[in-house]
Formats: structure tokens, C-alpha cells, sequence
């Protein structure tokens, strides 16, 4: 906690029991000259927009239930809050219950502010008005901030002020402009509700206070000494790597053919990216049976399908006996629950990893819908990024969360998480119902056909993948193809980034990627969702 118990962040300390909560602790800082602003849209004990101004140090911060606007017929109530320590600007993650503000927070606006016609806009506050012109990216132009009463002041002296918020008519005004049509972080791309679906955003006791707001940025990596050990290694060996010993082959052979940067990537450089990424790796594999797409050969050459477990298996690698296979089936599947598996399986030659939609506890019942945005020869990246915006926008309009990645390859697929219990029928009549209706808008794009060469060059909105036993490529998987590119979790807000492709993060940048905005894939993993019907 910081020393300014009687500053202008008391209030805000007061009401705080940072042991307990997530949020920043915070300690003033003087201004550099830039004023952030930024808004929150927190669902606690009722859905309100904070507001919040950068001045003196701190965060002058107003609730507007109603949410700004860009609207300039409106006025919206503002309730004048305790100021906020500037930490708190990028803070988006889960109060605990019954904490004070206790719910879910998203940065729902963020940028710059200037104050006008004042040098001296905590004067100006004090005053009872303010204008701000400021610089989001949802909310731009000048906003208007005016008291209208004091109502009465509690013991404690924190007597709310309500205070009206207004848009100016100016080139940013917009009529009717309605804040809830615009539901999703501009930080993380995400809404209200797959923050609060995601564990990495809630408070964890064994994190400082302070820290949990990056925690979907902590991810587990393999120790420093175990990667040193692989370089160590000739061309092959004994890899002590997750507490496993791993007999490594074949170390310094080209698995895929140089991409961008040149650089070809051996066998080593896969394994090393493997190790790293498997901690966040496994949980997408734990308790279902893994296929095996595999180039031993290296990406260039042509690869397999490898579904039934090598007796050569070291006896700790998890296994799952199908009960439902025929005796000309796979009788026993590799199932990757702890990351020396995946290191096995690597080394084994799996350039990719398809875990089935079902668990093996519940093979029949699938716990994903996926969503397979798969380009045919003619069609273009932007019709891509179309077709996915459409897929977006027809989840929010039936509520469901759902997560996009890029495949590595050339397309992007979205997962929907779902409650075990429907069968791979129904999930795949949803999926079918969604993309056609999507498909719809476009039939010059998109083709139904099953056969690739009667698709006219159009894209394929794939549902059939949702059968048992059929699989699409995991999270963080490689492709086979020059640069070893990844199949790369997004936020849905970057399908607007221009730099996004398919194959924009390799084996050699994923890592860094990673570390930077965390798992994004993580509310796939528990937010388990009804199957919404659709007809
Ligand atoms: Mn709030």
C-alpha cells in the first residue's frame, strides 16, 4: 500500500482491502505531461461506465451507469467517485465477491485527454465543471462534465457528487451512438463476459496485489537449465526436461525449410519451442485423445496420421483405450496430460496436434463447437477477415463467447466452448445453422460443396469437423510449413490489425507473443456454455 494514506488516494485505500483484492495498490505519480483517460465498463452490484481523467497525480473518475456517449442529444448522469491511482488504467480482471466493486472490469476506452479552457483541471473539478476534449478510441471530441448537487455526506465524509456528462456537438458527435453496441475491451478484445470466464483474471493469493492485472501475461515455462541441457546435447541424447528423462533424436536435422528471416528450423529449435509453449499446451490436450499428424520426414516431405500409441511408449505416457473402436480402429490413443508428453510426442515426429472435441471420460459428447473459416484458392485474406467479423457478430447477437485464432496455415477458426452433454449431431447442426446463415450474406465467397475442386476457388465454412474422432489443429501447434508458422490465439479486436495473417507468428515468435498478451485461448478451457438452439 502506498505511503499516501491521508493524500488524495485515501478514499480510495479506505474502501480497499488489498490483501484480498486484484486491483492495483497504486502510488501517486506526478504528471509527464500526457493525460491518460480511460473508461471501465464494471459489472458490480449494477452495470455502470467508469469514467476516468488523468489530473494532479491520480485518476479523476466519474460512474456513468448509462455508459458516455458520442450521442450529443444526451445528458447522462455521472456520479462523482473516489479518485483512482493512475495504475489503475489498464486494470481489467475480476474483483472478488463481495470486495467493494466486486465483479468484472474491462477497459472498455482508452487514450488521451486534454482539458480546455483550464490550466487547471483539479481546480475545475472542484469548481463543478469541466471540459475535456479527448482522444479514444470510441470516444472522441469534447465531453462536458457539470455538477448539479451534493447530495448528503456520509459519516465518512464521502458524499457522492451527482454530475450530468455530455457530448458536445462537434465532428465527433454522433447521433443515437449507443455505448453497449460497442461491448469489447480495447485492450484485449474481449467482452465483460469472457474476462469473467477467464481463470487468469482472477485474484490469486499468492500474487501481490498489483500484479494479478497482468496475470494472463504469467505464463509457466520450462527452466532455464532444461533448454541450456538440449543445446548441450549432440545430435541426440538424454533430455531431462519436465522432470522426465527423454531419449532426443536426430537434433540438428532440418524439420521445416527456412521461412522470412531465412533460417531453417531444426528438430532442436522445435523441441525448444515445444518445451517452452507446453505448460500452456497441455491444458488444451489433458484428458482427450491426441492424433498425431506427423512429418518424421520434416515438413517438406508428406506427412501422416498417426493415431494408435507406439509400444515403444515409455510407460508414464498417459494412454486411452477406445471402448467404442472396431477391432480395424485405434485401440489405444496417446493422451498428453503433462508437458514431457508433448515433448515425446515431438520428438516423435507430430508437427501437429489434434486433440479430439470430446474428453475420454465423455467421448461422445463433444466440449467444443468449432467454427473452420477454411479460404479456397480465390479467396482473399480480407474476405477471411469478413467472414470471421460476420461469425463474431452473430455471436454476440446470440450471446455466446467464443475464441479465434489464426490456424499457421491460411485461415482462422473460432471456438466455442460448451457444456459436455450434447451429442456431435446437434453441436454440428448449430455450427452448420450459424455458418450458412453467415454464408448467406456472401454466396459469391463461399461454397458448400464437399468436394474441394466443385468449390470454384470459394471458401468452405467448414461445420463436418464437429464428428467424433475428427479433429482441427490445437493452440500453439505448428504447421507444416516454411518458418514453422503457429496456430496463434487472437483477441477478436485483432482481426482490424492490418498486420494479421494466418502465418504471422512462428515457432521463433510465438514465445514472445506469448509472454506478451498471455493465453488467450484460457476462457476456452472452462467456460462452458449451453448450446444455444438455433434454427
Ligand atoms: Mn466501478
Amino acid at each position: 500500500m502506498g505511503a499516501d494514506e491521508d493524500g488524495a488516494l485515501a478514499e480510495y485505500h479506505r474502501k480497499r482491502d488489498f490483501s484480498r483484492t486484484a486491483e492495483p495498490a497504486g502510488e501517486v505519480t506526478p504528471d509527464d505531461g500526457r493525460l491518460r483517460y480511460v473508461v471501465q465498463r464494471h459489472r458490480a452490484s449494477h452495470l455502470h461506465y467508469d469514467l476516468r481523467l488523468e489530473m494532479g497525480g491520480v485518476l479523476a473518475s466519474w460512474a456513468v451507469p448509462k455508459g458516455p456517449t458520442l450521442d450529443p442529444s444526451v445528458k447522462r448522469l455521472a456520479m462523482h467517485v473516489e479518485d483512482h491511482p493512475v495504475e489503475y488504467v489498464d486494470f481489467e480482471g475480476v474483483i472478488p465477491k463481495g470486495e467493494y466493486g466486486g465483479g468484472d472490469v474491462i477497459v472498455w476506452d482508452h487514450g488521451t485527454w486534454t482539458p480546455h479552457d483550464t490550466a487547471d483541471p483539479v481546480a475545475a473539478v472542484r469548481a463543478g465543471e469541466l471540459h475535456a476534449d479527448v482522444q479514444g478510441e470510441k470516444i472522441r471530441g469534447r465531453l462536458v462534465l457539470i455538477r448539479r448537487s451534493v447530495a448528503e455526506s456520509s459519516e465518512g465524509g464521502d458524499g457522492r457528487e451527482s454530475w450530468m456528462l455530455l457530448h458536445k456537438h462537434d465532428e465527433f458527435a454522433v447521433e443515437g451512438w449507443d455505448p453497449e453496441a460497442h461491448p469489447r475491451s480495447v485492450l484485449s478484445g474481449r467482452t465483460n463476459d469472457e474476462v469473467r470466464a477467464d481463470p487468469a483474471y482472477h485474484w490469486h493469493s499468492d500474487r501481490p496485489a498489483g500484479s494479478a492485472a497482468e496475470s494472463t501475461a504469467e505464463v509457466e515455462v520450462p527452466s532455464g537449465d532444461d533448454l541450456a541441457a538440449l543445446d548441450e546435447l549432440g545430435a541426440e541424447g538424454t533430455w531431462e526436461v519436465f522432470g522426465r528423462r527423454l531419449k532426443v533424436t536426430n537434433l540438428d536435422k532440418v524439420l521445416f525449410p527456412p521461412g522470412e528471416d531465412g533460417e531453417p528450423v531444426t528438430k532442436r529449435d522445435f523441441l525448444r519451442y515445444v518445451a517452452t509453449v507446453a505448460p500452456t499446451s497441455v491444458p488444451y490436450l489433458a484428458g482427450r485423445a491426441l492424433n498425431l499428424h506427423r512429418y518424421p520426414s520434416g515438413a517438406d516431405a508428406k506427412g501422416f496420421w498417426h493415431k494408435e500409441l507406439p509400444s515403444h511408449a515409455p510407460e508414464w505416457i498417459g494412454r486411452w483405450d477406445n471402448p467404442l473402436a472396431d477391432a480395424d480402429e485405434t485401440q489405444t490413443y496417446l493422451v498428453v496430460d503433462e508437458p514431457a508428453a508433448l515433448v515425446w510426442a515431438a520428438n516423435f515426429g507430430a508437427l501437429e496436434w489434434h486433440p479430439w472435441t470430446s474428453r475420454t471420460d465423455a467421448p461422445e459428447c463433444p466440449t467444443y463447437a468449432l467454427f473452420d473459416i477454411d479460404p479456397g484458392e480465390d479467396t482473399t485474406w480480407d474476405q477471411v477477415l469478413d467472414l470471421a467479423r460476420l461469425h463474431r457478430t452473430a455471436f454476440e447477437q446470440l450471446g455466446v463467447r467464443s475464441y479465434p485464432k489464426v490456424t499457421g496455415s491460411r485461415g482462422i477458426q473460432v471456438w466455442v466452448p460448451i457444456d459436455s452433454g450434447p451429442s456431435f449431431d446437434d453441436t454440428r447442426s448449430w455450427v452448420e445453422g450459424v455458418s450458412r446463415t453467415v454464408g448467406r450474406l456472401h454466396p459469391d465467397w463461399v461454397s458448400w460443396k464437399w468436394v474441394k475442386r466443385e468449390r470454384g476457388g470459394k471458401a468452405r465454412l467448414d461445420y463436418t469437423q464437429n464428428a467424433i474422432n475428427k479433429t482441427l489443429v490445437a493452440p500453439y501447434a505448428t504447421r507444416p510449413r516454411p518458418g514453422a508458422p503457429v496456430s496463434m490465439p487472437i483477441g477478436w479486436h485483432e482481426l482490424d490489425d492490418p498486420d494479421l495473417r494466418p502465418g504471422r507468428w512462428t515457432i521463433r515468435t510465438a514465445p514472445d507473443r506469448l509472454r506478451a498478451v498471455g493465453d488467450l485461448f484460457r476462457g476456452a478451457l472452462v467456460d462452458d456454455q449451453d448450446l444455444p438452439a438455433f434454427r
